[in-house]
């Protein structure tokens, strides 16, 4: 189960087995992305639709034209600025990586974790790694091993333990029409440092009937909970009298009569360490029996835009309330 034996992980990703890789953003589930076998167990133990592609995980930039071609200059500038670290580039695709990984699309996902345990790991193999989010389809990202094992039980055999994930939430996804850059999902990196390197870029549009990149899809990133999004808590908790509610703060508790668990994300209010502590408070609101969870719109700056577009998708059917 867990482990920090990289040995093991090499062995069973050699024998097309899946293990679950720490990275800087949250934890993967991992495959030899060369072989169908292998990238089909992560499909079938995610209960990923096959629609969805993976991020292949590669250990430096100088492997990147081993598996894409016709590389803009934009983003080998963005791969030396940013890689190791949490920006994935979609690129033309090599032969050699299977439709399974690209859903069928002549485009790949692609970064360098920013994580010793899986870039010693990746410098073992002489394939690279597909890894999609080590959660079953549409729940909440994993930012640690026990999240991992807590929703895959038994059915994981080899979780590599790395600690908690230093950035916490997903790589922000970059693509290229005519080779200009795109943004497809938000991420760790801010639209503004990407701005800083590239200038202006587009951000594309959530499109759910045949998403770019489905991390795009309006509903994901979810807790079981039923869960409300507003820039205003203490208004919306009043509508919630009797129930037992979880509230998901930015800088500071409120006062409620009503008792409430509450999770406060940054008490400095610095919005990295809010993004690192996303998905951790969730997963704690999530399993704590609650009727439901709200949670209030953060400043729409820098990461405050990454975790309030996660808080979107994760208040499901829309229960955006504002007043
Ligand atoms: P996950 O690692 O589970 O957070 O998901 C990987 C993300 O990368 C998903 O949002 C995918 O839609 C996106 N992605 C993977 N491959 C591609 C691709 N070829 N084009 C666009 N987006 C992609
Ligand atoms: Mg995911």
């Amino acid at each position: 189960m867990l482990t920090t034996n990289i040995n093991k992980a090499k062995k069973a990703l050699k024998n097309n087995d899946i293990v679950a890789i720490p990275t800087e953003t949250v934890y993967g589930l991992a495959g030899n992305a060369y072989n169908e076998r292998a990238l089909k167990k992560i499909f079938i133990l995610k209960k990923r639709p096959f629609y969805n592609p993976l991020i292949v995980h590669i250990k430096s930039t100088s492997f990147l034209n081993k598996i894409a071609c016709n590389i803009p200059d934009t983003a080998l500038r963005l791969a030396e600025t940013f890689w190791p670290g949490p920006l994935t580039l979609v690129l033309q695709r090599k032969s050699l990586i299977p439709d399974l990984v690209t859903s069928g699309k002549e485009t790949v996902a692609i970064r360098v974790p920013d994580h010793p345990i899986t870039l010693a790991l990746l410098d073992q193999l002489d394939f690279p790694l597909a890894a999609p989010s080590a959660n079953p389809f549409g729940y909440i990202s994993p930012t640690s091993a026990k999240h991992v094992s807590n929703y895959f039980k038994n059915n994981l055999d080899i979780i590599l333990d790395g600690g908690e994930c230093e950035r916490g939430i997903e790589s922000t996804i970059i693509g290229f029409e005519d080779n200009n850059p795109i943004l497809y999902r938000h991420g760790s990196i801010s639209i503004d440092e990407i701005e800083k390197l590239v200038g202006k870029i587009t951000v594309a549009v959530k499109n759910d009937i045949n998403p770019n990149s489905p991390g795009m899809l309006s509903r994901h990133y979810s807790p079981s909970t039923d869960t409300y999004l507003t820039n205003n808590v203490p208004e919306l908790l009043k509508s919630f009298e009797g129930k037992k509610i979880g509230l998901l703060l930015y800088n500071k508790e409120i006062i409620s009569k009503i008792n409430v668990v509450q999770e406060v994300l940054s008490i400095s209010g610095n919005l990295n360490e809010a993004a690192k502590n996303l998905y951790e408070a969730l997963h704690r609101l999530d399993n704590n029996n609650l009727d439901a969870i709200i949670a209030e719109i953060f400043p729409d700056k820098g990461l405050g835009i990454t975790i309030n577009d996660r808080l979107q998708r994760a208040a499901k059917d829309c229960k955006v309330i504002a007043y």
